[in-house]
């Protein structure tokens, strides 16, 4: 069965970064025409470049915010002229903020000392930045870049959640939510664009142990994993990290006719952890 991927326009947004760099490689690798959207021009520029050298299939850099409207319609006008009309949306901007993280995991008696390592000293400025960011930052650009999709009655979006979103990890309040809210989101668009041919799945990456995250979870000067670290592994059945390439393989069924009858599901890509109760 053809998969329909060669020759289709995507639109990545956050494509700067560690994850959706990876999608938009595996993309190309397809013969997908890819618009790399995210507010580090130099990354997606970069980026751009590489992979029409590594894979001689269009690539554009698209710097915009994908909390700003006006930057996203600038942007959509772009990506018509240069690659056509857009088939296919991975809304993968998106990210936590320190100021709605809390400093421990459970609150005991003596916390009430420290009240700022609570859930009391979280700042309602990060609940906002990081519920704009991956909340509004999903719902914005399928705004925007969607009606293409919905004026030829066909196409595909896919919203990156998280392990999060099912159940919330501790300290991060604030992301935790906002990727349910992204989960709820898929499934009420998913109907929503049900009868117009567009359909509406998200991927919940699980533990990957990335350049962001790496000093969390691994000790820099041993190399062994940190007590946060070591959680993860326990509660993994897979007993290991997961990698931004895995990601790929669910990333190219859900937009590729594969799925053709598939939308409003949330696959989780994470060794087992969400299957796992810890006993
Ligand atoms: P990353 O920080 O490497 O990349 C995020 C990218 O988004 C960056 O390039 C950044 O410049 C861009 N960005 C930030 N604000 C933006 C805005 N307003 N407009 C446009 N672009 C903006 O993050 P990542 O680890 O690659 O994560 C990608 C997605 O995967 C996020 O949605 C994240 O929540 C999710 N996720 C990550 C993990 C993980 O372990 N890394 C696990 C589960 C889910």
């Amino acid at each position: 069965m053809d998969t329909n991927l060669n020759n289709k326009v995507a639109v990545v947004t956050g494509a700067g970064g560690v994850i959706c760099s990876e999608m938009a490689k595996s993309l190309a690798a397809m013969g997908v025409k890819t618009a790399l959207v995210d507010i580090n021009a130099e990354a997606v520029e970069k980026l751009a470049q590489e992979i029409e050298k590594e894979f001689k299939v269009t690539s554009i850099g698209v710097p915009a915010s994908v909390l700003d409207k006006d930057s996203l319609l600038e942007a959509k006008k772009i990506i018509n002229s240069k690659l056509g009309s857009i088939d296919y949306l991975i809304n993968g901007a998106g990210g936590n903020s320190p100021l709605a993280t809390s400093g421990v995991d459970q609150m005991v008696d003596a916390d009430m000392e420290n009240l700022d390592e609570t859930f009391f000293g979280m700042k309602m400025e990060g609940f906002d930045k990081v519920f704009d960011l991956n909340f509004k930052g999903t719902i914005l650009p399928t705004m925007v870049f969607s009606m293409d999709m919905i004026e030829k009655k066909e196409g595909s979006i896919v919203n990156v959640s998280s392990m999060n979103s099912y159940r919330p990890l501790t300290r991060i309040a604030a992301y935790s939510a906002a990727k349910a809210a992204v989960n709820n989101f898929t499934q009420w668009l998913s109907v929503h664009f049900s009868k117009m041919g567009v359909r509406v799945n998200a991927i919940a990456p699980g533990f990957l142990l990335t350049n962001q995250n790496r000093f969390l979870l691994t000790d820099e000067e041993t190399g062994e994993p940190t007590a946060r670290g070591v959680k993860i592994i326990n509660n993994t059945p897979m007993e290991r990290y997961g990698t931004p390439q895995e990601l790929q393989g669910t990333l190219l069924y859900l937009l590729s006719d594969w799925s053709a009858f598939v939308t409003g599901v949330v696959i989780p890509v994470d060794g087992g952890f969400s299957a796992y109760s810890g006993v």
